[in-house]
């Protein structure tokens, strides 16, 4: 195949029957935040590229990592690098009643480097709550995160909390963290000594060692927050500790997007190597709406990588419990060459099985090694013997039991019995 025919770096396939972990994801998402009242809310998965901009004009993912580009008609339109933007974009558009809690699952794109739990194409689970400062809201959110991660399999996430203050406190802390980025300016990365105002914030959550060495002396936002600011935080942190939830503050945390205000978090799954652990994150973005030219609303809500998520239930062990109950409950094969793979597979799709069988008359060996391989439960057989009889046979293809033959009429009967009550993926 020639190399224009083949996936793009930093893409991937999902392939059955790998996509039933992914599948077992969303279903257990959808169920997490649904229970809590989220909606889900679909969106284009490419805007004009000014409601990106918005969120972000000094961060490296709107300004580095962007797919934009002009489409035939000449709008400049970019693919979604993240998925908040074109939420509060349909909160604006369409000004439902507040609170709006509504949550999402998609494709997002940026240029990165492709390397293991980093892709140009990468998918998110997200939820968005607009319309409410309360933070007993904050704790809501951070909260459905950990419980999701439960129902998936992935226990071993830490959730790394801070304050970023407001518009009252903020500009004045930046003001002392950059007159102290300054006075070091010259023990800086290279890109953060020569693009320090752009965004000196930028530098707390900088990876370089460089970096990382100067701010372990700077200013802490936590510190300098004004009173209503402090207040708040307070308040997540109690009710956090009233679910008994536990957290490291870590006071470096800033995230990637500009439009972030009081709490940030991340989730970290320790399972993972430590430079793409975080397998989600999120934060209050109280001026956002207001900027995009929205009222002024507060809100908040976080977005969760699907991939590095499923790495995390793949470290811990736990894919079998995402994938559970999800294969075919029977496999028919017919080797007595009438009209029983065809009128008996669809009496069992019609009452609700999940049915699968042999074509093209292959030999009973044949359809034996299709039905092992399918991951069938059950193989339901009709020879010449049972054909004639009006009967069928019914072998467990797990275990080793002897095949067993019961009426035509009864088998549906006789699968329900055997297969037992429905498993539901994701539940404890
Ligand atoms: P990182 O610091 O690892 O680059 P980020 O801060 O850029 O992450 P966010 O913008 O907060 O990530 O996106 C939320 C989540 O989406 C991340 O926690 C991560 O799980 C996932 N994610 C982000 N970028 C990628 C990517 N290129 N490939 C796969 N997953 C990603
Ligand atoms: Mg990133």
């Amino acid at each position: 195949m020639s190399s224009e025919l083949r996936r793009p770096p930093g893409t991937f396939d999902v392939l059955p029957t790998d996509s039933a972990a992914w599948e077992g994801l969303l279903v257990c998402f959808a169920r997490t935040v649904e229970s809590a009242g989220y909606g889900l809310i679909l969106t284009p998965t490419f805007e004009d590229l000014a409601v990106f901009q918005r969120v972000g004009e000094a961060t490296d993912i709107v300004r580095k990592e962007m797919y934009d580009f002009e489409d035939k008609g000449g709008r400049h339109v970019a693919l979604r690098p993240e998925m908040t933007a074109s939420v509060v974009r349909a909160f604006i558009e369409h000004h439902p009643p507040v609170p709006w809690k509504s949550w999402s699952a998609g494709s997002n794109f940026r240029f990165e480097r492709p390397q293991a739990g980093r892709y140009r194409e990468f998918h998110q689970l997200d939820i968005e709550a607009i319309g409410s400062a309360d933070p007993d809201l904050d704790v809501e959110v951070i909260a459905l995160g950990l419980e999701f991660y439960a129902a998936a399999g992935v226990t071993r996430v830490e959730l790394l909390l801070n304050s970023l203050g407001d518009s009252t406190c903020r500009p004045a802390y930046r003001e002392l963290l950059l007159a102290y980025l300054e006075e070091h300016r010259s023990g800086l990365c290279e890109d953060h000594r020569a693009r320090l105002e752009d965004n000196p914030l930028r530098v707390l959550d900088c990876k370089k060692p460089a970096c990382q060495k100067v701010v372990k002396g700077a200013p802490r936002q936590l510190d300098h927050l004004c009173e209503p600011c402090a207040a708040h935080f307070a308040r997540v942190r109690a009710g956090l500790e009233a679910l008994g939830i536990d957290y490291t503050i870590d006071t470096r945390l800033v995230r990637g997007l500009d439009y972030y205000t009081r709490t940030t978090f991340e989730y970290a799954g320790l399972a993972l190597e430590s430079a793409q652990n975080a397998v989600g994150g999120g934060g209050r973005y109280d001026g956002l709406v207001a900027s995009m030219g929205g009222p002024d609303t507060p809100a908040i809500g976080f977005a969760l990588g699907v991939e590095r998520t499923l790495l995390a239930v793949e470290a811990e062990g736990g894919t079998a419990r995402l994938t559970g109950g999800r294969g075919l409950d029977v496999f028919v094969v017919d080797f007595a060459g009438g009209d029983a793979g065809r009128d008996l597979t669809a009496a069992l799709r019609g009452a609700g099985l999940r049915a699968d069988r042999a074509y093209d008359g292959r030999s009973p060996k044949a359809q034996f090694r299709l039905a092992d391989r399918s991951g069938a439960r059950l193989a339901l057989v009709v020879g010449p013997d049972e054909a004639a009889a009006g009967t069928v046979g019914v072998k467990d293809l797990l275990g080793d039991a002897e095949q067993v033959t019961v009426d035509r009429d009864e088998v549906v009967a006789e699968v329900r019995r055997r297969l037992g009550p429905p498993v539901r993926t994701g539940s404890s």
